[in-house]
């Protein structure tokens, strides 16, 4: 066991580090308050080689991991969600590119993918079904060489901007529940795809979260990324495996959320005065700082074993389950304790431990809500699944 980051891992991380501090930091509040996409931060990334991060070299990628992925997003999302979020989707897409695409399909999107000149996103939730996916009514029906769509999905984050869908869909009107369903690359702009109304969210504000709806759109077959049967769960069970990572990434939103908070708190304790002392000097306000890197300090740990396990493969579905129940209740708390710690002036748009309060609460909705991973937490214990990961 070794808990130490390699050298090349700690240099990654004061990297992202420090590009954030220098490039992000200064605009993060007009993004969230203008509620405007950061396409500046977009090229950075893309500059710095970080957008295509775990893309493979002979696609013009970093060839890294899911954990450099989730050191990345943790020190982004230190200090811009809007910014980490573009991460989430472009590297949660181009590791289901990798992994299931043909040979076409990564020549064709992969290299553009790192670039920054295609951004893409991850479009399966409907009005009617999200945590209970398999209730999703999307189609895709051939017709020819291409299958038509018609459907409509939400809450679709940088679905306003993206050039690339990746869209969950049934595959055969006749399939029900897991049965048949499978994903497929649309490219923006293709007629059929419409950008409908944007959902107006309260926190992770700059990337947009649009209805996308789709009306008789002609995808060619080759787009096909999993393809789903009507009669069996294959597909589903295919690409359920890539929402681990996406999980690992949502924890590392909430770990740089609550490591930015708890730094803000720290630093003002020891400035402001209360009754001729520092409120660092109370007991009271010490035990908050104590609880909260307590908390910090677990939740990067069950988080990181999670992302290096994984980056040998999938994450294990209870390492990561545990790991992110855990993250997005720690960051709610532990920005929440940041918040007190500013007596009034936290609550103020012009601090940022507001904006970190209201960012930190969208991360218990995505990648499986904190309900759905208490359940699916208890479905592994019951398998026997807790001495599989003790023991390996
Ligand atoms: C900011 C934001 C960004 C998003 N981005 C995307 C995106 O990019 N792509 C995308 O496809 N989707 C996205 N979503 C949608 C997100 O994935 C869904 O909101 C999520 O899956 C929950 O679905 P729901 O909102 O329909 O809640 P529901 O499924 O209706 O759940 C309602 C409540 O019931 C609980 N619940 C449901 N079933 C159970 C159960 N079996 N046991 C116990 N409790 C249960 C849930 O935890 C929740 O508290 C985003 C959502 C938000 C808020």
């Amino acid at each position: 066991m070794d808990f130490h980051l390699t050298e090349e891992q700690k240099r990654l991380k004061k990297t992202v580090r420090d590009l954030a501090e220098s490039e992000f930091r200064d605009k993060a509040h007009i993004w969230d308050q203008n509620d405007e996409f950061p396409r500046e931060n977009v090229m950075k990334l893309a500059e710095m080689g970080l957008l295509g991060i775990t893309i493979p070299k002979e696609y013009g990628g970093g060839g890294g991991t899911i954990f450099d992925v989730v050191l990345t997003i943790e020190e982004l999302a230190r200090v811009c969600r809007a910014t980490s979020t573009i991460l989430v989707t472009q590297v949660g897409d181009a590791e289901a590119i990798k992994e299931h695409g043909s040979d076409n399909l990564k020549e064709k999107y992969l290299p553009g993918m790192a670039k920054g000149e295609i951004l893409s996103c991850i479009t399966i939730s409907e009005p009617q079904a999200g945590s209970d996916v398999t209730a999703m009514s999307t189609t895709a029906e051939l017709d020819g060489d291409s299958y038509v769509l018609n459907g409509i999905k939400h809450f679709i984050t940088n679905g306003d901007v993206a050039d690339l869908y990746m869209v969950f869909v049934r595959y055969g009107k006749e399939s029900s529940g897991a049965h048949g369903i499978g994903s497929i690359l649309v490219d923006g702009g293709t007629p059929g795809l419409i950008v409908g109304k944007n959902d107006i969210m309260m926190g992770i504000r700059g990337a947009g979260h649009p209805e996308i709806i789709f009306e008789n759109c002609r995808v060619p077959k080759e787009n096909v990324l999993v393809q789903g049967d009507p009669s069996n769960n294959e597909g589903f069970k295919k690409i359920l495996a890539s929402f681990n990572s996406e999980r690992c990434f949502n924890s590392a939103n909430c770990l740089g959320i609550a490591q930015g908070a708890f730094d803000e708190a720290l630093k003002y304790s020891q400035e402001r005065e209360t009754f001729g002392k520092k409120v660092s000097d109370y007991q009271g306000i010490q035990w908050m700082l104590a609880d909260m890197a307590i908390k910090l300090e677990a939740s990067r740990w069950l988080l990181y074993r999670a992302a290096v396990n994984g980056s040998e493969g999938h994450p294990e579905l209870l390492e990561v389950s545990i790991a992110k129940t855990f993250a997005n209740d720690m960051s709610l708390e532990v920005c929440n304790a940041a918040m007190q710690i500013h007596g009034g002036y936290g609550y103020c748009v012009e601090f940022p431990l507001e904006r970190a309060w209201r960012d930190a609460r969208a991360y218990s909705f995505g990648a499986g809500t904190p309900q759905i991973q208490r359940n699916m937490i208890a479905q592994q214990l019951l398998r026997g699944k807790l001495d599989v990961i003790r023991n390996r």
